[in-house]
């Protein structure tokens, strides 16, 4: 990369201004504010380019290339989950401590909002012009669902854009991804799994606590949760999977390799051994069920008359929120349990292993030597979900190397970003704008 301005101090204090601006997803209006003028000054030529304010305090920026043919969408966003659990330094401090800066939100995802903006603002300094458009699109509200990520899809229809492909967050360069593997793992999501939520409700006899009956509302509703609890649904091995544990196949120990290598022959073996493996594995290969809320009486004398839980299901590649539906009610095995879809989010669309995806994995290749580049379906939701409408190849990759325990801290305590990471972050986003094909 040419000098321009990726000045080595400006770049990481760049990073540590942002950090510091308390971005919560539901903080006053006023933090949003302070952010998006702070990131005008820092990155003054990026914001020269056209602006819009999308959603609430979401932002586009379309930086024009030489072709509009062919244009890309990189986002990220600006919001923040809040600061819970014990930290080892203060959440908003952005203290550098042995080479990495700590603070929510270096990894989720506000250094990929700098990481890009430092790119493209050193690349206009340079006198780069990309040889495809590309529209930034960095979203306020993606950790609450919000409007921002919609508001840009409509936005970019509106405008006739047709993206070639949209990059947001998702794998990383992890490290220690997967148990026997000691190369770091560059996973590129391909699709992500439905985030969908039930309510599961009983109504029936309430009354005073010292004359109760049997099988009330409450007690109908823990027996349904007893049963959900044992639910499996059919497990599924989508090509990503297959295709990262073919690819991941010759770093693994040598007993369980030809496994790997034949992943697609043996796929019915795979899919009954994968959850043995423990929870995270099998989350890979089949949708989940998290009881998370519960509602019953509010006081310790009342029997509710309504019971009420809400369940958290991840719905994997291969289901449907319908499917999902037809399985919890059969083995609720209780028709007086209202089953009721809340919130309900398909599994998005396969994106294509062809020249986009390449693009990425020979940008990673060169940037990232020591990792191997592989597919895999996200297990949690990011906002490009709201793209697939308008673009047949998304991709969730954040262009940083992150340990176990630094993936661990994403939306936990002591989220921290090593410094050379960033930088390298940074290269890798530039290198991708300049590999734009014309
Ligand atoms: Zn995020």
């Amino acid at each position: 990369m040419a000098a321009g301005d990726l000045d080595e101090a400006g770049v990481l204090s760049r990073l540590q201004t942002l950090i510091r601006i308390p971005t919560v997803s539901d903080a006053d209006p006023a933090v949003f504010d302070d952010l998006l003028a702070t990131m005008r000054d820092l990155y003054p030529r990026v914001h020269a380019l056209e602006t819009v304010r999308i959603g609430r305090q979401g932002v586009l920026i379309h930086w024009p290339g030489a072709s509009a043919a062919r244009p890309v969408v990189l986002m990220a966003h600006l919001d923040v989950v809040p600061a819970v659990g014990e930290w080892s330094v203060p959440p908003f401090s952005a203290e550098v401590i042995d080479g990495q800066v700590w603070g929510r939100g270096t990894l989720d995802d506000k250094g990929s909002v700098a990481a890009i903006c430092e790119a493209v603002e050193s690349a206009i300094a340079d006198g780069a012009v990309p040889a495809q458009d590309v529209w930034l699109h960095f979203g306020c509200d993606e950790e609450v669902s919000g409007e921002s990520a919609p508001a840009a899809a409509a936005e970019l229809t509106r405008r006739g854009v047709r993206p070639w492909f949209v990059l947001d967050e998702g794998g990383a360069v992890a490290e220690q991804a997967f148990p026997g593997v000691s190369a770091p793992i560059a996973v590129v999501g391909l699709t992500e799994k439905g985030t969908t939520t039930l309510s599961l409700t009983v109504t029936g006899e309430g009354g005073h606590a010292s004359v109760p009956t049997r099988n009330g509302p409450t007690v109908r509703l823990a027996k349904a949760l007893t049963r959900l609890d044992t639910l499996a649904m059919p497990a599924h091995l989508p090509e990503p999977t297959v295709e990262l544990l073919r690819r991941i196949s010759p770093y693994l120990p040598a007993p369980l390799r030809p496994i790997t290598a034949n992943i697609d022959r043996i796929a019915p073996a795979a899919t009954r051994l994968l959850p043995l493996a423990g929870a995270e594995a099998a989350a890979m290969i089949r949708t989940t069920f998290a009881i998370t809320t519960l509602e019953g009486s509010p006081a310790h004398n009342v029997i509710a008359s309504t019971a009420r839980a809400g369940v958290n299901v991840r719905v994997m590649v291969g289901d449907s929120v319908a499917d999902v539906v037809t399985a919890v009610r059969k083995v609720i095995r209780d028709d007086g349990v209202i089953v009721e879809v809340t919130e309900a989010n398909e599994p998005s669309p396969v994106s294509p292993m062809d020249d986009a995806f390449e693009l990425i994995e020979t940008c990673v290749e060169e940037l990232f030597p020591e990792a191997v580049v592989a597919p895999y379906v996200m297990m949690a939701a990011t906002d490009s979900r709201f793209l697939t409408g308008i673009c047949e190849r998304v991709f969730r990759f954040t262009p940083f190397r992150m340990s176990k325990a630094q993936r661990s801290a994403i939306h936990a305590a002591d989220e921290r970003i090593g410094v050379e990471d960033y930088r390298r972050g940074i290269t890798w986003y530039r290198r991708l704008i300049e590999s734009l094909p014309a």
